[in-house]
């Protein structure tokens, strides 16, 4: 038995350890200026026979698992042997199978860009087969857009929420209007607003991702005011925050290049943030899990966490600017994670001794510098 089946290129942070099906392939807008995740690609619905395939496929990677924990002396305990096949897994797909597993085997990500455009009955149908097939799953998420959320009936999205869809990832990116345009997102504030609450109305969980720095130096200050506004409307279980980068397999490369699109430095996009969260008056959780954010710190359960949120971007605006200098090159090359590592002087060295390096010994590293670094993100 081939021991293979189709995975996207991507799923959000937090369903790092979840198991992978690819229920539509690629996105059917693909026009976004700042992502390049499927250029090039065409969308496709999958037939619902196929994606059954897979997952029946999955459920028998997991038999086989649990056959090598009975060979290998595990006695059976499937988490044990996962740990064991991650070492030299067949195939990719064997992978996430096993790292799935070993994560316990809750959780379930349904790929491509927007799985929510799929015909309801037949997503509905998908779910329910995933849950039939493994009844360990607690939890289906997938991304989605705000229109086709938007454009859904409330008994639609009821319906997919009794079949155990548990919750949506949504790239709200900025709630401005002129930069949605300028970015091509397709989508107006007011989708973004409809979609959103008829998600929560549903009783779907709902994450909305957040691009600071999107407004560049033009449009920063009513990025973060209306990004707030209509957060504020929606009120998501979840604002998850990530930071602009840009590389030339992306159209807003271009604009940068041609001086239409100005970026912030880091500073900037720290000064936006504490404006935006100002802003803020929901009750989401706010989560800087993205590797692209420089203060991975600024997390908690809005609004009681509010002050301590700002208080770490004060904290981070009251270094010195030797020392804000220092902290931002070593996020960008991994050496920090939170601002609390600066007093580690192994790490703090190593830092210095990078800066030295890559300013040729003048001791400032430009931003152009920390952009390049930033493109090995993505
Ligand atoms: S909708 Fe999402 S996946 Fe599609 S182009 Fe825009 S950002 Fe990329």
């Amino acid at each position: 038995m081939e021991y293979s089946f189709e995975l996207g290129p991507i799923r959000p942070p937090s369903e790092a350890s979840s198991l992978l099906i690819r229920a539509t392939r690629n996105c059917p807008w693909n026009r976004c200026r700042f992502c390049s995740i499927y250029k090039g690609q065409k969308f496709q619905l999958r037939p619902v026979a196929e994606i059954k395939q897979d997952i029946k496929t999955a459920r028998a990677i997991q038999d086989r698992i649990k056959e090598i924990s009975w060979q290998s002396g595990y006695g059976g305990k499937i988490e044990l042997a996962a740990r064991m096949v991650l070492n030299n897994p067949p195939s990719a797909a064997f992978l996430n199978v096993a790292l799935w597993l070993y994560a316990g085997g809750e959780n379930v990500f349904l790929q491509d860009a927007n799985t929510l455009i799929m015909r309801t009955n037949e997503l509905a149908e998908v779910i329910r087969f995933l849950k039939e097939t493994f009844p360990s799953i607690k939890r289906v998420t997938s991304y989605a857009r705000s229109k086709t959320a938007a454009r859904k009936k409330p008994e639609e999205l009821a319906e997919l929420y009794q079949a155990g869809l548990s919750r949506l990832h949504i790239g709200l990116e900025t709630g401005y209007d002129p930069l949605l345009k300028f970015m091509d997102k397709g989508i107006t504030a007011a989708d973004h607003i409809k979609g959103g609450r008829k998600i929560v109305e549903s009783g779907i969980s709902l994450c909305e991702y957040v691009i600071l720095g999107l407004g560049g130096k033009g449009m920063w200050r009513e990025h973060a005011t209306q990004t707030a506004r209509v957060l504020n409307e929606i009120d998501p279980d979840f604002i998850r925050i990530r930071t602009l980068n840009v590389n030339n397999t992306m159209p807003l490369y271009d604009e940068v290049e041609n001086g239409n699109f100005i970026r912030e430095t880091d500073e900037e996009i720290i000064e936006e943030e504490k404006l935006f969260i100002e802003q803020l008056d929901c009750h989401s959780n706010y989560v800087s899990d993205h590797v692209t954010n420089l203060l991975q710190e600024i997390e908690g359960k809005l609004p009681a966490d509010k002050g301590g949120m700002l208080a770490s971007i004060d904290g981070f605006q009251a270094l010195s600017l030797e020392e804000r200098a220092n902290f931002r090159l070593g996020r960008r090359l991994r050496i920090y994670r939170y601002l609390d590592d600066l007093s580690d002087m192994r790490r703090r060295e190593l830092v210095e001794q990078a800066i030295h390096k890559l300013s040729q010994g003048n001791n400032e590293v430009d931003d152009k510098a920390i952009h390049t670094l930033m493109e090995g993100f993505i």
